[in-house]
């Protein structure tokens, strides 16, 4: 029988864009039928974090060992902790034919690119991209400094959008999240992968 495999789902987008906070919103809502992977950090839990549920807390000797041992899809150091999505889960939850679900920042999402050509990577694109024209016109009160520091971020952030094949804006944070969902539907629809399951049930290559 074939079995169809589940989707890798990448959320990611520049620091301070929401990503936590869409992803909470997210698997908040009844409907959801993909899996968190939880991610591995060397980071002290916040208030109210715990471990197992948030992410799996590790001290830098054993995230390096992780490493070492090959357990991480990707990992990345971002304001001096190590991040990391353990890398089995993830295997077998796509094996198992069901959607896996990752939120991590842009480097990570890069190695993941690199491994899992065929992911779903979803860009969460900051508001301020698409109104920066318009405030920094209709405002006036920038100083030339603060303008060319914004439009500089702004190119940085168009260009990492590249490696993405669905931008998100987080205008709000419900509406993120009805795009995403709406993308994981289409993405299912795909050509490509529905013809596959045809093929295979009627045995035609
Ligand atoms: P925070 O410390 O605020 O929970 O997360 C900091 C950043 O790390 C966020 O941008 C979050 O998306 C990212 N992050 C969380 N888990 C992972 C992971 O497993 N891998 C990578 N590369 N980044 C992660």
């Amino acid at each position: 029988m074939y079995k169809e495999k589940g989707l890798l789902i990448v959320l990611s987008g520049p620091s301070g864009v929401g990503k936590g906070t869409v992803r909470k919103a997210l698997f908040s809502q009844d409907d959801i039928k993909f899996e968190y992977s939880i991610s591995m950090t060397t980071r002290k839990p916040r208030e109210g974090e715990v471990d197992g549920v948030d992410y799996f807390f590790k001290t830098r000797e054993e995230f390096e060992a992780l490493i070492k041992q090959g357990k991480l899809l990707e990992y990345a150091e971002f304001v001096g902790n190590y991040y990391g999505t353990p890398v089995d889960y993830v295997r077998e939850t796509i094996e198992s034919g069901r959607d896996i679900f990752l939120e991590i920042e842009v480097q990570g999402a890069r190695q993941v690119r690199e491994k899992f050509p065929d992911g779903l990577f979803i860009f969460l694109a900051p508001p301020s991209l698409s109104e920066l024209r318009n405030r920094i016109v209709t405002r006036g009160t920038e100083t030339d400094e603060v303008i060319s520091k914004r439009l500089q971020t702004a190119k940085e952030e168009l260009e990492m959008m590249d490696l993405y094949d669905y931008v998100v804006e987080n205008d709000q944070v419900e509406l993120a999240c009805e795009r995403i969902k709406a993308i994981v539907i289409a993405e299912h629809c795909r050509r490509e992968r529905v013809a596959k399951r045809y093929k295979k049930m009627l045995e035609v290559e």
